[in-house]
């Protein structure tokens, strides 16, 4: 039977980075993935340009039962050393509005190249096309057994099996099953950075506008969170990045049961009182056109039947002899206009999975098993999930990186070990000065 040092279970953006760096220290590593390559989520991350990584990593854009879980990993594989990780595979990059970092070609698939071919380079053995069903542990050593009978012998085992989200790129929940049976307790995993259905009769009128706003989530009439930017009406509901950003406390257990509901502020940079005196100065000026005419180069003109609508305004009704009352209801609906939150849509459109292996069980700083000596987790399998923004994928390559490193560095000796990682940070560092020095450099020849 064929037996490895290293074996990573679901070649994706975690079990990569865990791959690379568990072969860098001289294990012998291999991946075993269920599809017939590696990587494709990858691919349509960033909607097709891979948001890789933000330029601030915080604790605050990860969210899960213990979020403080994540400090020993950055502490070790900081978005510095992300960066320059992807540098040194021969990645440009750019950063773009709140952060976002993406590789300069704006090709996920460069970022997915670079990391198959460090992989070929340090001969990682990727096994495609083979579902892990059963992972043992006897005497200290794992045996791994694929669907189709066939058995591997491992040292240590890392668990990238990602979580349930977007299973049509290869994550179907079977990481969950397999830590469960390995006596690991799943946090409850439901879907995140999902569009969300709403109830609303004008929905057909909205579906296919595109509106810069401020949204806010409620649950039974208190504020949970609110976020601003541009987002989509759908036939089903609302999408956009701010929404997705939401829809992570649509499932949370403490929500709910709750009833839900999701104000959108067509106008965030006026306060209301500013806005109604706007439109109040607005009606006057165009006294001698209809409602309805006066409301155009206000708000997109599919919007104006359900506003005045929601506000009892008849549309045909001169501007003129429009009351207080029925500005002050205008204003309601254009900076607080309600809709019922009917749920998210499902676990196939949902980007990632909040929930999974419950982080007490995990050491936080060399991600192995507190039940299995020698059982290490990365990615999104734990219970650990990011805002929308780069943070997941920085979660997957960091926490992917520090297992792989760790599993490697348990069999091969700490003294050796010791010795890379100095070397490492002293080329992070290096590159960092040189990069500096040619930002100073570029500067001065403006
Ligand atoms: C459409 C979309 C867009 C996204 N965009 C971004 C973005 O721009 N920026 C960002 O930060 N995040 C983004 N994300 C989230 C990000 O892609 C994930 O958080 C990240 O890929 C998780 O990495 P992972 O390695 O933990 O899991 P995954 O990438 O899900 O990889 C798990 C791998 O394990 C394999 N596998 C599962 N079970 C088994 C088994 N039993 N045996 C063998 N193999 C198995 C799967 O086939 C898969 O290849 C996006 C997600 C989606 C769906």
């Amino acid at each position: 039977m064929k037996e490895y040092d290293v074996v990573i279970i679901g070649g994706g953006a975690s079990g990569l980075t865990a791959a690379i760096s568990s072969a860098r220290k001289g294990a012998k590593t291999a991946i075993m993935e269920r599809l017939p390559r590696v990587g494709k989520k990858i691919l349509v991350t960033g909607n097709g340009r891979c948001n890789f990584s933000n330029a601030s990593l915080k604790r605050k854009n990860y969210h899960g039962t213990n979020p403080a879980f994540i400090g020993y990993v950055f502490s070790q594989f900081n978005g510095l050393q992300i960066q320059e990780f992807f540098e040194e595979l021969g990645i440009l990059y750019k950063e773009e509005e709140d952060g976002r970092i993406f590789p300069r070609c704006d090709q996920a698939g460069a970022i997915l190249d670079v990391l198959r071919f460090e992989c070929l380079r340090l001969h990682v053995e990727a096994l495609c096309d083979r579902e892990v069903s059963t992972i043992s542990n006897e005497d200290g050593q794992f045996k791994i057994q694929f669907q189709n009978g066939e058995e591997f012998l491992s040292r240590k085992v890392i668990l990238t099996a990602g979580g349930k989200a977007s299973p049509q790129f290869g994550s179907n929940g079977s990481g969950f099953a397999l830590a469960e049976k390995l006596g690991h307790k799943i946090i409850d995993p439901y879907p995140s950075l999902v569009q969300l259905k709403l109830e609303d009769e004008y929905l057909k009128h909205l579906k296919g506008i595109k509106v810069d706003a401020r949204v806010s989530l409620y649950a039974d009439e208190s504020l949970i969170d609110a976020r601003e930017g541009e987002v989509l009406f759908t036939e089903y509901g609302i999408s956009g990045i701010p929404v997705l950003q939401l829809s992570r406390y649509v499932h949370h257990p403490e929500i709910r049961n709750k009833s839900m509901n999701l104000h959108v502020d067509l106008f965030p940079e006026i306060q209301f009182y500013d806005l109604k005196k706007q439109l109040i100065d607005r009606f006057q000026r165009l006294e001698y056109k209809s409602i309805e005419d006066s409301m155009i180069g206000l708000i997109n003109k599919r919007m104006f039947l359900p506003t005045l609508a929601l506000a009892g305004i008849d549309r045909t009704k001169l501007s003129s002899n429009l009351s207080g009352a029925e500005i002050e209801k205008l204003t309601h609906q254009l900076k607080d206009r309600k809709f019922v939150i009917k749920g998210t849509l499902s676990w196939r459109d949902a980007q990632i999975t909040a929930g999974g292996v419950a982080t007490e069980e995990i050491e936080d700083r060399t991600l192995e098993s507190k039940i299995v000596p020698g059982l290490y987790f990365a990615g999104e399998v734990i219970d650990i999930h990011g805002d929308s923004g780069g943070f997941n994928l920085a979660w997957a390559w960091a926490s992917g990186y520090v297992a792989g490193m760790h599993a490697a560095s348990s069999i091969l000796g700490k003294k050796k070990i010791k010795r890379r990682r100095i070397s490492n940070v002293q080329s992070a560092f290096a590159n960092a000065t040189a990069r500096q020095a040619r930002n100073n450099h570029d500067k001065r020849e403006e």
